[in-house]
């Protein structure tokens, strides 16, 4: 992990303590830098009990750590690309859970693999956000993203 991520992870931690997370964050970076280990513990930090850094011993932490976490949900890259049934399996999953009122949190990995439709339909997904709902981008390609990103 290079240096620079510690600082990234702080500035997301300090924007949580402000009560100021924003809707979508956006991860670049070449591959190996880190990226995904800074979204995971940025959603722990999110569901977290600890007020502050992540404890890692919670359950929220524990069942991230084990991947099935109910409000966490993760998407890569089927195959060569995202696919617009990908975004709308996430959706869907986001819909139905959020309507409890809890927290939601949704990682994109290599998410400038996202085809047109699927870009498109996120899109429209984030510019009408429902509850309690954050989306971690990550990407390698920043300047492959749709620019209204
Ligand atoms: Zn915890």
């Amino acid at each position: 992990m290079i240096a620079s991520q510690p600082k990234v992870t702080k500035l997301l931690v300090n924007s949580i303590q402000r009560h100021r997370v924003a809707h979508a964050y956006l991860f670049e970076g070449g591959n190996g830098v880190g990226k995904r280990e800074v979204s995971i513990r940025f959603a722990k930090s999110l569901l977290c009990e600890a007020t502050t850094e992540p404890c890692g011993e919670c359950h929220h932490c524990k069942r991230i750590d084990s991947r099935n976490h109910p409000s966490l949900y993760r998407i890569r890259p089927d195959g060569q690309s995202i696919k617009v049934d990908q975004i709308r399996e996430l959706q869907k999953h986001i819909q139905v859970k959020s309507m409890e009122g809890s927290k939601r949190i949704y990682i994109i990995e290599h998410a400038d693999k996202m085809n047109v439709q699927a870009a498109n339909s996120l899109l429209k997904f984030l510019e009408e956000p429902k509850g309690e709902v954050v989306a971690l981008l990550l990407t390698e390609r920043p300047n492959k993203i749709l620019p209204t990103i």
